[in-house]
């Protein structure tokens, strides 16, 4: 069904990004995939895709921080149907503790990044009379921790900027929506563990139940290939008419 669209995926050589691109590429999309590094594997993970799929995959390297880079990763995909905006990272600390420069690098890559990506894509979407952006904010866009200062006002100006999007082109054929996930097992998560037991002085199976997935009523991650799905969704003609809003996909953590 998304044969001839390109997806743009922000941050995409691993994690939920890399499991959208998957989906996305499944159901017949040309996708690009992104981040900051530019090594063998990261093309290597395009050419799996494309043998996979039978279609294109191209992998770009741009560093989200910095917003022109951001513009010229839409610029050089050429075509750009389906935005999605995952790349991300998280740091946890006090507010007067929280390093300034740690602040600075979250706002960026998750937060102008979106910005300046939906800048350069839309005017493509209106030439193309179709077009789907997709942020990937989280059930911290929604509610709060403490210790995630930057991570938690990112999310949130996510979701904002998402009904903004959806404002400017509500009488267009675009759409514009956040997907909030709670805990998903990747690598973003898997690196907030040893932190985490050191700070709570538990061990790591306790964390995981027991601090990581305390606010997950299910009891369960949300998988990489569950938000892929949630994502084609998104993009079929089902959901036409859904634009400016928030899916969770928190095994309830919301509804507490
Ligand atoms: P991840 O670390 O696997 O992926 C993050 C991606 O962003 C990587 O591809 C990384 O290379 C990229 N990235 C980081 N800095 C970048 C930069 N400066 N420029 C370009 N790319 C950059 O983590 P993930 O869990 O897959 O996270 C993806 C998104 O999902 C993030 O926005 C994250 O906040 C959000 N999210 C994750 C969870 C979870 O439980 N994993 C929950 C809610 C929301």
């Amino acid at each position: 069904p998304l044969k001839g669209k390109t997806a743009v995926i922000t941050g995409s050589n691993s994690g939920i990004g890399l499991g959208i691109a998957r989906e996305l590429a499944k159901s017949g999309a040309n996708v690009v995939l992104n981040s900051y590094t530019n090594t063998d594997e990261d093309h290597a993970i395009a050419a799996e895709i494309t043998k996979d799929s039978g279609f294109e995959a191209r992998y770009i390297q741009a560093d989200l921080s910095n917003g022109e880079q951001a513009r010229a990763l839409i610029e050089q995909a050429g075509q750009c149907d389906i935005l999605i905006n995952n790349a991300g990272i998280q740091h946890v600390a006090p507010i007067d503790e929280f390093p300034v420069g740690k602040w600075d690098a979250i706002i960026a890559i998750m937060l102008s990044s979106v910005f300046h990506t939906t800048a350069a894509a839309l005017p493509m979407m209106r030439k193309a009379g179709w077009g789907r952006v997709i942020n990937i904010s989280s059930a911290h866009g929604l509610t709060a921790s403490p210790y995630k200062s930057a991570y938690v006002a990112a999310k949130h100006g996510v979701v904002g900027m998402t009904k903004v999007v959806a404002l400017e082109t509500a009488r267009e054929p675009i759409t514009a929506n956040a997907i909030c996930p709670g805990y998903v097992m990747t690598p973003l998560v898997e690196s907030q563990i040893p932190d985490t037991m050191e700070k709570y002085g538990m061990d790591r199976e306790t964390v995981i139940k027991d601090v990581m997935l305390e606010r997950q009523p299910s009891k369960e991650f949300a998988t990489t290939e569950q938000l892929g799905g949630v994502a084609t969704f998104l993009c079929s003609d089902a959901a036409t008419q859904i634009t400016g809003t928030t899916i969770s996909v928190d095994g309830g953590w919301t509804a507490l």
